[in-house]
């Protein structure tokens, strides 16, 4: 996601690596560059050529809800949750967005009332995803409006949303209201096997998925939604309609072929360990966060979540969890603002004001290169 606006952020290591032992270090967004060294790995295995004929209409299949689905990518979005088990898409509609950031105001204009005399309250748990009421609130709509945290919330109408595991703390969740009048939407944005076990396949009302966090292609701006109800997915394709007129064919050609790679990875006979997503992914953060947790230790000021392990049904064991963010608490007395503490030491993370709680907290970026990684835990572990 995108930076919560700093000017520092500009000169730090956003997009890049650090220059020097000095430098700002940024892990205030959550810039998935972690899976470069996989895809530099796996060479032109992930390639395509578009000639300059190809992709030059509107519509991609108009006997699709989605008319501006590339089938490539659909079948291949299928194919995945096929073979991770980590949703149901059978008998689903997939549309596909710019990004899941455009699938989430679509889904809240399908869930809008049109017509209401007020603008519905959209809730999430707190802490949530600093961009929820961000995005929700923008524009000041007639239909939804952003009312905070969901846990306060009192009514039967509302759209929730269910964010699991979550941004920014790791946990897995369930929503928390259960009225009848009210909707849900699901953002599995990290219900992957390099973060989490899968426990089985997600089966909701709108189920929110991204390339960004999947295969690490933020930069294709590419998101798919998996929806029950027909005129739910409608509403929604209306939207981006509306919106975008579509969704880039170029990116969606790209994401298919991206897709398809990480699926032969497991199911070609003969492929090497290197040549799969998932285990490379799940290395790496197992890596990250015993450094994380050793960093934590020896600064002695900090405290993070504890997760527990559970038997991962996509790889047969039995597995810890390893969040893209680190929700890290600052417990040095004196000190509560968190996010201004690490920026004193060059470190530049997401106050816990932007989920919906106290500044002491601070959202950390588990999934940038390695260089400014291992620069962050060595600055973080003489911090006292
Ligand atoms: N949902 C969550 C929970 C996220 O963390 C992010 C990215 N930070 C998104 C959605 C947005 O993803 P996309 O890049 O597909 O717009």
């Amino acid at each position: 996601d995108m930076p919560a606006g700093q000017d520092i952020a500009v000169s730090a290591t956003s997009g890049t690596r650090p220059v020097s032992k000095d430098s700002v270090i940024n892990l205030d967004h959550g810039d998935p560059t972690m899976f470069e060294s996989f895809w530099r790995w796996m060479g032109d295995r992930g390639s395509i050529v578009i000639p300059a004929w190809q992709t030059m209409s509107y519509f991609s299949d108009v006997t699709n809800v989605c008319w501006f689905l590339e089938p490539e990518f659909g079948q291949e979005v299928r194919r995945l949750h096929n073979l991770i088990g980590n949703a149901v898409t059978e008998d689903r509609y997939i549309v596909v967005g710019t990004g899941s950031t455009q699938l989430f105001q679509a889904a809240l204009y399908a869930l809008s009332p049109s017509n209401a005399f007020e603008p519905i309250n959209v809730v999430s748990a707190a802490p949530y995803y600093s961009s929820y009421p961000a995005v929700t609130g923008y524009l000041r709509s007639g239909l939804f409006r952003w009312a905070g945290d969901a846990y306060t919330y009192k009514g039967d109408k509302y759209i929730e949303l269910v964010c699991s595991p979550n941004n920014p703390d790791g946990s897995i969740r369930e929503a928390v209201l259960n009225s009848e009048a009210g909707k849900t939407i699901h953002d599995l944005a990290y219900y992957w096997p390099q973060y989490t076990p899968i426990s089985s396949p997600a089966d909701h009302d709108i189920m929110l998925f991204t390339v960004s966090k999947s295969t690490g292609h933020a930069g294709t701006r590419l998101g798919w939604a998996i929806v029950k109800d027909k005129d739910v997915a409608k509403k929604m394709v209306k939207f981006i309609e509306l919106n975008t007129i579509g969704v880039s064919k170029d990116s969606q050609l790209r994401a298919a072929k991206i897709l398809k790679v990480v699926s032969d990875g497991y199911e070609l006979p003969n492929t090497e360990n290197t040549s799969k997503l998932f285990d490379y992914g799940r290395r790496l953060m197992t890596m990250r966060w015993e450094k994380l947790r050793e960093a934590v230790k020896a600064s002695g000021i900090f405290s993070l979540p504890e997760f527990p392990s559970s038997t991962c049904r996509f790889t047969g064991e039995r597995t810890g969890t390893n969040p893209a963010f680190a929700w890290l608490k600052c417990e040095k007395e004196g000190i509560e603002d968190c996010e201004s503490f690490l920026r004193s030491y060059g470190m530049l993370t997401r106050s816990g004001r932007h989920f919906g709680v106290e500044p002491n907290y601070v959202r950390v970026s588990m999934l940038d290169r390695d260089e400014t990684f291992e620069l962050f835990v060595e600055r973080l572990s003489s911090v006292n």
